[in-house]
């Protein structure tokens, strides 16, 4: 006897070949109906014999696509329609749709081989893609998924792509972005008023990386700046036009034996790399090429994961390229043709322009095997928009994330979307950007603002927060940075109530007390909130945000407190005049504000050890007294002691001051810093965990991206026992506040409305 079911699979089910997947199943086990993309996921109407239907489940799990994430199947039984084959219905549109979006995904095997098989149509076609690769979140404009609301709607298929879309039998059977050389967008070049098309572009392409020029490549979700990784001269002269100077460059690598001729990789990290999302990943470098990544001992690889990057190698490209996303210094990256032809015109000396327009701009992410697993460090391409954790939440909630490395997350039905990496709110630019995501995300799940809970962090200064009173949301709320960081770790793994020892070590966030906090203890649940119990001693911030880009200027403030106060003026210490005037204003306590940051603390020893210029990029300082630290054998560590509520930095700033002037190695010394904060951190949580009866630490925020910190970390936490939680979806930087904002403000919210009558009141800081 047939029964009639109706399934509705939730997850990432569309844009991964689902439809196709269901399609072929379902005839292999005589099942009748249809399958359609609905808003909320994909629908299916089965009938069949009731024990074809359990298998025909089982394997919709068991056998589906290798991009597609399955969070739930619901089965409900209905009226048979007496069908007698299975069908693909069009899409259905409904008024909330919490469908989730596929992250753009890289070319697949299958399409690889047809890529290079000469008797192929799509021989040596940039855009070759099907049912389980190719673009998806880049190229879609608006849901549900077909190809009318993508960036090929331009396109018409001719009669082999038209006819592959719909055999039910083939690879590409309702693949949306499919297309050929013959009726499909190409990759045109642009070089000293010449322009190429199709494989001769390509060609050309890899010939000019071969002599040294620097080529804008059109990519999934934005223009690359491309070069010889291996001649200086290119690389150089990258730095020099994009105003970049010291910041590592990514690179492309051809292939995975290169990746390991370069870095030392891991099974964890070679997996990273070769992982769908294809993410820059973060090596200890085994040599170092000139240029790319200064005074740092790791380099950032990738794989190619678009068709143009596996054809521009094979056209001869060189084998190591930099790829680095096409922008001046902190601007966002170029995605639209015009734009980035106008804002690259002083820094590309080609242009290899792809047809296919770019529905949204999405970076190259960047991940790293660390210590504690892997930790995605800038969630972009490849990952973005998928959901990060399953929260609690009532209604719709819209975090704005923080002014550096933004992000934002949007809470629909319980799961946090996450965008993808917006970047430093301090441009003009940026700030477009970061307006266009928010509003692209509210528009892709049918958000209105009316519906909103809008959280932002409690920084009144923030352009994020000055943004968000402007928005016409009935709640807005704001939340600490710091209990933010703390936040981001408890949501990815869904645990609300756990009470834990929160540590949050940074550069820069916004206290409660107004004063610029960095270093903060604690105590608490994301359900019950979060109480500061310890800290780090606080020290007097001369110049406020300048403070940040010169190391000397954050070392007076620290410096003052310290009994040993030799001329700093003088070697080995050599400070600039700057340290002059730092210390002049903290005398007086003028211009000053006070710090509790461990980012701060490790600019000071960075300044000791002779990192006296100006930092280019955020965290440089701490970056390179890693780096420094790491080439020491291990060491006896300062003291950094916890006397409760405070760890305090003065006889480790001592004990550094007197083995520079005793003459100790450099490495040594930043050895002996770094092992004396790591026990120092473990002291006071053991005490306070102790103290407070909580067996679970959780660490994140800027610092605790310190492979070196956390290597030492995990052997004395090991040793007490207790259990240690650190971030892995979302980075431990600002990049994944706004997934701890959306988790605070549940509960906040709640707290709001449980006090009734002054639900209406103002924005309360948690
Ligand atoms: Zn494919
Ligand atoms: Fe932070």
């Amino acid at each position: 006897m047939k029964t009639a079911s109706l399934l509705r699979v939730r997850g990432i089910v569309q844009g991964v070949g689902f439809r196709p997947f269901v399609y072929r199943l379902a005839r292999a086990y005589g099942v009748t109906g249809w399958v359609l993309n609905g808003e909320d996921g994909v629908t299916i109407h089965a009938e069949c014999e009731p024990l074809a239907l359990a298998a025909f489940i089982e394997d919709l799990e068991l056998k589906a696509p290798p991009a597609a994430r399955i969070a739930e199947i619901e089965v409900q039984s209905t009226t048979a329609d007496g069908s007698s084959n299975f069908a693909i219905r069009e899409s259905r549109r409904k008024d909330q749709p919490t469908v989730h979006i596929s992250p753009d995904l890289p070319v697949c095997e299958d399409c690889l081989r047809e890529l290079f098989d000469a008797e192929n149509p799509r021989y040596l076609y940039p855009y070759i893609n099907c049912t389980n690769c190719g673009p998806r979140y880049s190229v879609i404009l608006s849901l549900p998924y077909d190809r009318p609301a993508t960036t090929m709607s331009a396109w018409l298929f001719d009669e082999f792509c038209g006819g592959e879309y719909r055999d039910p039998a083939n690879r590409r059977f309702h693949a949306q972005p499919i297309a050929c050389s013959r009726c499909g967008p190409n990759y045109v070049l642009r070089h000293e008023g010449r322009e190429l098309r199709g494989i001769a572009a390509i060609r050309e392409t890899a010939a000019l990386l071969r002599s040294g020029a620097i080529v804008a490549v059109k990519g999934l979700g934005g223009y690359h700046l491309a070069c010889d990784a291996g001649n200086s001269a290119s690389v150089w002269a990258m730095r020099e036009r994009k105003f970049r100077k010291e910041k590592p460059f990514a690179l492309m690598v051809r292939n995975i034996e290169l990746a390991h001729t370069l870095t030392q990789l891991d099974p964890e990290a070679e997996q990273l790399l070769n992982s769908i999302a294809r993410p820059i990943v973060l090596a200890k470098a085994r040599m170092q090429l000139q240029g790319v990544a200064p005074d740092n001992d790791e380099l950032g690889l990738m794989l190619p994961y678009t068709p143009i990057e596996h054809l521009l190698f094979d056209a001869g490209a060189p084998d190591v390229l930099v790829m680095t996303s096409a922008n001046r210094s902190n601007e966002p990256i170029a995605y639209q043709d015009e734009d980035a032809l106008q804002r690259l015109a002083g820094i590309a000396d080609a242009f290899l322009i792809g047809e296919r327009p770019i529905a949204r701009r999405v970076d190259d992410s960047v991940a790293r095997a660390g210590v504690f697993g892997p930790v995605v460090l800038r969630r972009a391409r490849g990952f973005a928009p998928a959901a990060v954790a399953t929260l609690p939440a009532r209604g719709p909630i819209l975090a704005l994330g923080a002014d550096l490395k933004n992000s934002i997350t949007l809470v629909v039905d319980s799961q946090a979307f996450m965008s993808q990496h917006i970047g430093d709110l301090d441009h003009q630019d940026a700030r477009r950007a970061y307006r266009e995501t928010i509003r692209d995300l509210l528009f892709m799940y049918g958000v209105q603002w009316e519906d909103l809970i809008v959280v932002h962090d409690a920084h009144p200064q923030y352009v994020s927060t000055q943004y968000a009173l402007t928005l016409p949301a009935p709640e807005i709320c704001a939340v600490q940075h710091h209990r933010a960081h703390v936040a981001s770790v408890l949501a990815e793994r869904g645990e609300m109530n756990k009470p834990v020892l929160g540590i949050s070590f940074d550069g820069t966030g916004y206290g409660d007390d107004g004063a610029i906090w960095g270093g903060e203890f604690f105590a608490g649940s994301v359900s019950e909130g979060f109480e500061r119990v310890a800290h780090l001693r606080p020290a007097v911030l001369p110049g406020g945000d300048a403070a940040t880009r010169f190391p000397v200027q954050a070392a007076s403030g620290f410096l003052a407190q310290v009994d040993c106060w030799p001329d700093f003026a003088a070697a080995p210490f050599k400070f600039p005049t700057l340290y002059r005037h730092a210390a002049r204003l903290v005398e007086r306590n003028f211009r000053c504000s006070l710090t509790t940051s461990v980012g701060r603390l490790f600019d000071t020893a960075a300044a000791l050890l002779g990192f006296t210029r100006k930092v280019t990029f955020e965290g440089q300082a701490a970056m390179w007294l890693e780096c420094l630290a790491a080439q020491a054998q291990v060491a006896e560590p300062y003291p950094f002691p916890f006397i409760n509520p405070e760890l305090d930095f003065r006889p480790l700033l001592g004990a550094v001051i007197s083995d520079r002037l005793g003459g100790r190695p450099v490495h040594a010394i930043a050895r002996g810093f770094q092992k004396g904060i790591a026990v120092g951190v473990h002291d006071a949580a053991a005490q306070l965990c102790d103290q407070l009866r909580l067996d679970t630490v959780v660490l994140s925020g800027g610092v605790f991206q310190n492979e070196l910190l956390l290597s030492d970390l995990k052997s004395l936490f090991s040793q007490s026992g207790l259990d240690v939680w650190t971030n892995h979806q979302v980075p431990p930087n600002d990049g994944g506040i706004s997934l701890g904002q959306s988790a605070l403000a549940i509960f906040a919210v709640q707290a709001i409305n449980q006090q009734g009558a002054q639900a209406d009141q103002m924005p309360v800081a948690l």
